[in-house]
């Protein structure tokens, strides 16, 4: 009976985490549970305010421009979002309508996203424009050519799962060593990952979602990735303007401008951030104050299409960090030199919603030896020189 118990843990494979961010935290949680000896490591804590995973709120939306694997892992990550909200009883995921626009732009997009979705049980129903005045009066629809209702949307809790998700790993016996990995010691194999304090750390397999710091440990992802600065708003909603009855809302313009917000939220205002990715941002060196040009840019967007809210007060404002491969997709993917290691990177700003499934994948790799699915192999992106959106697609101008 001592023998058999102690060659069942002998059996167990060892992996390490590198990063507790959305993606880490999820693939360390899914590893220990699926009966891995797992340790997460991070320099700083899970879903730090300057990491990707920082702030506090992320979208889930399913529509995904046609795109069949996005649209499964979405829909798997709902599922797992849920579970895990009933585990520990916390509610991470608030579900709200979304209400994509497009401005002067084709719906393309949309349209290529509804037989996944519908397939799946999910809706991303046309409104005429005239149907939307009615169920949203407090939204100046002026420039808007098209608009859809995706029915079963959300805002997750950004910053506050990932720590959530890291107790739950730390429950199933998973260890945290908070630590900064400044080296890795192998040839072909990693032999063992080098702390800046010089401890050895290893294990059978290695997991690196090290987000916007990815490049420092492999020099070579430098080619295909940029990471990028995001500015994000939180203003204060005086209660005349129905925050309450607003949905999560998108708007594509043309010349590849996108704007989205969450109505008020979370005691923490309405929120409007903009998808943009040619500032580039230093995570470590560069400062992440508020730039009054895009404050003032924002001021006007909120003025313009939310007119009761011209003037609100900034509540508060955060600097978030983008980690764009070179063509919006992720990059998941053996490690550049390492036959165990793996690397998980190139989220490009749509990373969050889908940890779960990322989670999910990456234990299915190791201990399945699953591979991923090649859409997101590195080698894609060999002679591509432009950073592209994910949302590109069918997004020509109209007219
Ligand atoms: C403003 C903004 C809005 C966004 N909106 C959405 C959205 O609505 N929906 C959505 O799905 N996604 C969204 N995203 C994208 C999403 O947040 C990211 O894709 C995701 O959080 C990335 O997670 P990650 O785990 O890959 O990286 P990160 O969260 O950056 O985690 C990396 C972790 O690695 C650690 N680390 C790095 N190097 C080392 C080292 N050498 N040693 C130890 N630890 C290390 C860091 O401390 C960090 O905690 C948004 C992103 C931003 C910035």
């Amino acid at each position: 009976m001592i023998f058999c118990f102690t060659s069942l843990v002998m059996l167990k494979k060892s992996v390490i985490v590198i990063g507790a961010g959305a993606w880490g935290g999820w693939s360390a949680y899914c590893l220990q549970k699926a009966g891995c000896q797992v340790t997460l490591v991070d320099k700083s804590s899970p879903g730090n305010a300057f990491s990707g995973s920082g702030g506090k709120t992320r979208v889930i939306r399913m529509a995904y421009g046609g795109n069949e694997i996005y649209t499964e892992m979405v829909d798997r990550s709902f599922q797992l979002w849920d579970d895990f909200c009933e585990l520990t009883g916390e509610q991470v995921i608030h579900p709200k309508e979304a209400l994509w626009m497009f401005n002067g732009i084709s719906s393309t997009y949309a349209e290529l996203s509804q037989p996944l979705m519908q397939k799946r049980g999910f809706a991303l129903d046309e409104i005429s424009l005239a149907d939307l005045a009615q169920r949203y009066p407090q939204i100046n629809l002026e420039g808007i050519t098209s608009a859809y209702i995706e029915p079963k949307a959300a805002y997750l809790e950004a910053s506050r799962s990932c720590s959530l998700v890291k107790t739950e790993f730390e429950k199933l016996g998973g260890r945290f060593v908070q630590a900064e990995i400044a080296k890795i010691e192998g040839d072909g194999k990693i032999d063992a990952l080098i702390t800046a304090d010089r401890e050895r750390l290893k294990a059978d397999h290695y997991v690196f979602a090290c987000g916007p710091w990815m490049k420092n440990l492999f020099p070579s992802l430098a080619l295909y990735i940029n990471v990028t600065r995001q500015e994000v708003y939180y203003f204060d909603a005086p209660a005349n303007h129905l925050g309450d009855h607003l949905p999560i809302w998108l708007e594509f313009r043309a010349g590849d401008e996108m704007y989205y917000g969450i109505p008020d939220h979370l005691q923490q205002g309405f929120k409007l951030a903009y998808d943009q990715r040619d500032w580039a941002l230093d995570p470590d060196r560069d400062d992440r104050d508020l730039t009054a040009t895009i404050f003032e840019q924002m001021n006007s967007v909120l003025a313009q299409r939310f007119p009761a809210l011209k003037g609100a007060g900034l509540h508060h404002h955060h600097t978030c960090v983008y980690e764009n491969s070179l063509d919006g997709e992720f990059i998941m993917d053996n490690a550049p030199s390492f036959s165990n290691g793996i690397i998980l990177c190139g989220s490009s700003g749509h990373g969050f919603k889908v940890g779960p499934a990322v989670g999910e994948m990456v234990a299915d790799l190791i201990t399945q030896t699953k591979p991923f699915p090649s859409f997101f192999a590195l080698d894609r992106l060999k002679g591509l020189t432009r950073v592209k959106s994910q949302f590109e697609v069918g997004l020509g101008q109209i007219n």
